[in-house]
This record gives C-alpha cells, structure tokens and sequence, in this order.
C-alpha cells in the first residue's frame, strides 16, 4: 500500500533518484518515499557507458568533481554496498592545433589532477592501448583517475544504502502529476493514489519536463538521443586499458568484455517531446538508428581499425537530458517551493551522480552547497530558451559538439 503521506517524496529510480535518496538519508533527513514506474534502474541509467571523465567542462568544477572522483574510488566503505569500478585511466587524444590548445587548457585548469596527468607520445599510447592507432602529431592527455563503472550497479548500490537507511521503495508506481499549494509543492498524484508532501524531488530523467508541465513549470531540459555500441571479443583489447576519447571525431572507446564500447556525439542529434511516444513507452523500446550507428563504426574504424569487420553484439541507446547551456540544473524552478528539479545530466550523469545526490540533499537541508547554487539554479533560463522549437535546436546543437566546446 502506498502511503498517504511523506516527507520528501523522491520521482525516478535512476541513478540520480538513488543517489538523491542515499544523500538525504545519510544527513539525516527521515520518511522518505522513492517511487518509479518501473524497476529500479530502469530508464537511461542501464544503458550508460558508465564512464567517468574529469577533464569535462564543468563551470563549477573541482569541489564538485573532487567529491564525485572520491566517491567512486570509495564507494563501499562510503555506503556499505560495492560497485564494480574499473580505475584504469583515459587518453584523451587531441589531433589539430585548436583543440590541442584545449587539451593544455583543461588540464592546467584542473589543478588537482594535473600533477597526476601527463602528456604521452602516440608510441606509449600505442603500447597501453594495442589496437589504437594514433595518427603522427597528435597530442595525448593519459588521465589516470578515470575509469568505468557498470551503471546499473551504481544505481542499485545506491537503493540499497538508501533503504538500509529507512528510505522506502515503491516501484511500478506512475507519478502522474503534481500538486501546489499558493507557491509550493503540497503533494504528488499517481496510478495508485495522491500522496501529500511539502518536498519532491524530481528526477524522473527523460519525463521530468513533462511531469513540471503539470503545475505550469517549463523546465529547460530536454532528451536528447544518445548511442553506442559494444563488439564482440578482439583478441588485442586488453581488460584495463584506458579509455579513449579522441576530440574531433567525437568517439569514445573502451574495453567492455573483451570487446569495444564505441560512443559518439555529433552523430544525428535528435531531441524528443515525451508526449510525442505512446503512453507507457519504456526507453528499452527507443528506435535504433542505424545511420548514426554507421557514422559512429566508420569514425572510430580510422583509430581501431579491428572494428571495422568486428560483430556487433549490443546497441545500447538511452535518452539523457540537457540544458540550453550544457550544465545541471539542480534547483527550485520559479514559482514552485519545495519541488527540486535533478535533470540535464547529459552524457555524464553516472559521473556526476554522487555530487547531484550530494547538492539536493545540501539544498533540502539548508546546508552550505558543494557548489554555488546560482550555477545549477533552473531560473538562470527564465527569460530564454521559452520555445520549445529554440530549447530543442540548442540543446541538439550542444549535444553535436559535446567535446568540441572551448574551455
Ligand atoms: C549510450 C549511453 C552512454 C552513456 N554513457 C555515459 C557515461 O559514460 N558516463 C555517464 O556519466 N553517463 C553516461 N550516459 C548518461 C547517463 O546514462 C544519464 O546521464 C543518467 O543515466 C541519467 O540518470 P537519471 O536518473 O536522470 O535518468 P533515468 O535513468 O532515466 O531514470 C529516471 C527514472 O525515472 C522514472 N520515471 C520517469 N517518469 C516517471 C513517473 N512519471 N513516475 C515514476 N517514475 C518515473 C523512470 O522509470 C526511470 O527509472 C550515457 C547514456 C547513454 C544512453
């Protein structure tokens, strides 16, 4: 039976959902509901790469990022539940001047990582990376500090702490609308009934602008389509090798059993309204689209020439959301007290999941944030970005040059 009522009332099982309902659990906060429609994990979290990368341009950078990179290489002690984290380090490759211009920036502006970050010659990338075949005169960040983990077990991880801590799970529950009261949230409608509460926090990942909609709130987060792929066993992938993610194509490559994981940015961006999908869509069911899948094989074929013949054996394709200037939104919108939006994550929402639990659970407790709040705060877009047809193109836009943007 669902309860009546709550005292914070957690939308989404995703990795944001858990993540949020561990943080506010752990500082303290009790009678907390986490309800999704599905299972948990069972929206775009499952089909993530899972990587984390913090060469990233995040404006808010290093309390934030540090607090992430500690949580991962600590998660069970920090929760109690393990998580499979590869710690086996990236190259980030850059070919041409502009972006190896960008390449020194980003890590003379990570001060604490760039002592543990170095410049390596396309020969040792060679040698760490065996079938990686970097092209003369390009240049080559090697990260140690980043790794992968495998997605789902981060936002299982996450429910367990949470429900070891008191927080309650009701899953196959639709939130279908919300509720106000004057200025604030005053309770949520679902399936199976109303529940009242003065604290929602929503992080319902693709649905989340369409559930806002219901108290009038226009959220400048949309999905945008992401894919990648993985092959079959190559007998020259080593297991820990780093990732590589190599600027102007826009790939990403890494090991995933004994085969590659291939992603990419910049390959047919397509934004989504929800209400467009018939009622009941699931992300499992997100159309394949075999051109980009194309595009991304004969991008990453140039540097790995073993996947140009390799069997495909999983497309993994999901819907992460993104703001009109790339970064989180992790606030109150105008207008509506009490309900936190935890959206427009983007390819990095794995990676960021400890520090987005971490930011909502500050904000409902009143705690100095991690972070300074203007930055993630969804007001920053009240006056622009009103349009869908303009919010949708800028967020394609964003999403079709992830790693070309300038620091
Ligand atoms: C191919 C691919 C590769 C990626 N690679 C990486 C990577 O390497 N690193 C990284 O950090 N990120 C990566 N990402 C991005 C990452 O997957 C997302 O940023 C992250 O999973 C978003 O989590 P979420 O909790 O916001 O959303 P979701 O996982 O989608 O969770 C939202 C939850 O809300 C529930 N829900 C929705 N509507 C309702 C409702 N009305 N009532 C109740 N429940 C509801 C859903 O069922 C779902 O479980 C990748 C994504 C894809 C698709």
């Amino acid at each position: 039976m669902l309860p009546k009522t709550a005292n914070v009332v957690i939308i989404g099982g995703g990795v944001l959902g858990t993540s949020a309902a561990f943080h506010l659990a752990e500082a303290g906060h009790q009678d907390i509901l986490l309800l999704d429609r599905g299972p948990i994990a069972s929206g775009t979290t499952p089909f993530a790469a899972g990587q984390t990368g913090y060469l990233n341009k995040d404006g808010f950078s290093e309390p934030f990022t540090t607090y992430c990179i500690d949580f991962f290489e600590n998660f069970a002690a920090r929760t109690g539940q393990s998580i499979d984290f590869q710690r086996c380090g990236s190259l980030r490759v850059a070919l041409t001047e502009k972006y190896q211009a960008d390449l020194e920036k980003r890590v003379q502006a990570r001060d604490d990582l760039s002592s543990d970050v170095e410049f390596i010659s396309p020969a040792r990338a060679k040698e760490m990376v065996p079938g990686f075949y970097p092209p003369e005169g390009c240049r080559i960040a090697s990260i140690p500090h980043d790794g992968y983990v495998e997605p789902k077990s981060v936002a299982v991880a996450f429910a367990a702490a949470a429900k070891e801590r008191g927080v309650k799970f009701h899953t196959r529950v639709e939130v279908t609308s919300l509720r106000t009261s004057g200025d604030r949230v005053s309770g949520i409608q679902t399936n199976q009934g109303a529940i009242e509460t003065r604290n929602v926090v929503l992080a319902a990942g693709a649905w989340t602008r369409q559930i806002c909609q219901s108290v009038g709130v226009n959220v400048r987060s949309v999905p945008v389509r992401h894919q990648a792929f993985v092959t079959a066993p190559i007998s020259d992938v080593l297991p820990m090798q780093p990732i590589v993610r190599v600027t102007e194509p826009q790939i990403y490559v890494r090991h995933e059993a004994g085969g590659l994981l291939v992603g990419g940015y910049g390959y047919r961006p397509l934004s989504f309204d929800m209400d467009d999908f018939p009622s009941g869509f699931e992300i499992p069911a997100l159309e394949a689209d075999p051109i980009y899948y194309e595009q991304l094989r004969t991008a990453a074929t140039l540097f790995f020439p073993a996947i140009k013949d390799a069997m495909i054996v999983q497309e993994r394709r999901g819907l992460p959301t993104i703001s009109p200037d790339g970064q989180l939104i992790i606030s109150e919108p105008n207008g509506v007290g009490g309900l936190i939006l935890a959206t427009a994550c983007g390819v990095g929402g794995i990676a960021r999941s400890p520090g987005i639990g971490r930011v909502v659970s500050d904000i409902l407790s009143g705690q100095s944030p991690l972070v300074p709040l203007a930055q993630l705060d969804a007001r920053r877009f009240d006056e622009t970005y009103s349009s869908d047809v303009q919010l949708r193109s800028r967020c394609e836009e964003l999403y079709a040059r992830h790693y070309h943007e300038l620091v």
